[in-house]
């Protein structure tokens, strides 16, 4: 078992927020930018944003400046200037170029028509949706545009969350070997953010635990390519009455701007951090200093997920 330790040094705590441009920020996404926000500041660390917009085909427009605005109306203000994914292209083709080198990676053209069938239910109904490697050992024929995975091993990788606390995982068990490029050219998630972090200085990432399972997948690219790993902190999701994630996809609200300050004071609730009732209605960098100097997590700890 392999335990990683965060490795954040003298470093100034420099956290981020990177939302993907695919709709307007709906409160589950403002609750993670508030807490990611105040995590930073209340250790007198840089917050930066950043813009997940690889997925092209799933950006919408208009998308960015809703959120730039959104985080502005909520006095989530940044340090420096926005970070684009898009601007990075030759930077993650550099990292996958250097993995390639090390044989850490291999071309894949199983169709989707493959996946599917592989993926679905078989007799028993056991679910599988773990790639076998059917192409890691294969030549593949040069005019047919691959997808570029990543070749994991079995082993168990750990690490510990400040919220959840000790996470281990079988790579190779449990997530397969995983999709870095895909065949469209573009980069995926997994992989992106890795380069990210690593180009932004990132060592506190403070996210949402519908990410923690992709955790020791970045952790596991960040050992190969030699990279630092940052301290995480995922915290609960916000689910609906029904029970499930707000999401653009169960149709969550924009947030609305027109008070901040009252939404404000509901997050912080939701939040746990048990504000005094007379600062409901007090201005947003009212409410933001006091929230800053009062940041605590150990009831936020308790929480898996939070119901409205
Ligand atoms: N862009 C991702 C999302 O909106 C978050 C990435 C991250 O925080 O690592 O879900």
């Amino acid at each position: 078992m392999i335990l990683i330790l965060p490795n954040p040094g003298q470093d100034i705590y420099t956290g981020r927020f990177a939302p993907s441009p695919t709709g307007p920020l709906h409160l589950g996404s403002l609750f993670t930018a508030l807490a990611s926000f105040l995590h930073a500041r209340s250790q007198l660390g840089v917050w930066l944003l950043r813009i997940d917009d690889l997925d092209t085909p799933r950006n919408k427009e208009g998308s960015v400046t809703a959120i730039l605005e959104c985080l502005e109306a909520f006095g989530l203000h940044w340090d420096g200037s926005v970070y684009y994914q898009s601007q990075h292209l030759a930077d993650y083709d550099y990292f996958l170029e250097k993995l390639a080198q090390n044989q850490f990676t291999y071309r894949c053209i199983c169709s989707r028509k493959t996946l599917a069938e592989l993926f679905s239910d078989d007799s028993q109904n056991n679910k599988h949706n773990i790639y076998p490697g059917i192409c890691r050992n294969k030549s593949i024929p040069a005019n047919t545009p691959p997808a570029i995975r990543l070749k994991t091993e079995p082993c168990t990788l750990s690490f510990h969350d400040e919220l959840q606390g000790l996470i281990s995982h079988n790579l190779a068990k449990q997530h397969g070997d995983f999709i870095l490029k895909r065949k469209d050219g573009i980069t995926a998630y997994q992989f992106a953010v890795v380069v990210d972090d690593a180009l932004q200085n990132i060592n506190h990432v403070v996210r949402g635990c519908d990410l923690l399972e992709e955790t020791s997948k970045q952790i596991y690219l960040q050992q190969l390519l030699g990279f630092s790993t940052p301290a995480y902190m995922h915290v609960p999701i916000i689910v609906d009455q029904d029970g499930y994630k707000l999401s653009k996809q169960t149709l969550a609200m924009a947030v609305d701007t027109k008070t901040p300050n009252l939404t404000l004071f509901d997050l912080l609730v939701l939040l746990k951090q048990n504000p005094p009732d007379e600062l409901n209605g007090v201005s947003v960098s009212e409410l933001l200093d006091w929230a800053i100097i009062h940041w605590c997590t150990i009831e936020l700890a308790l929480c898996s997920a939070i119901s409205l």
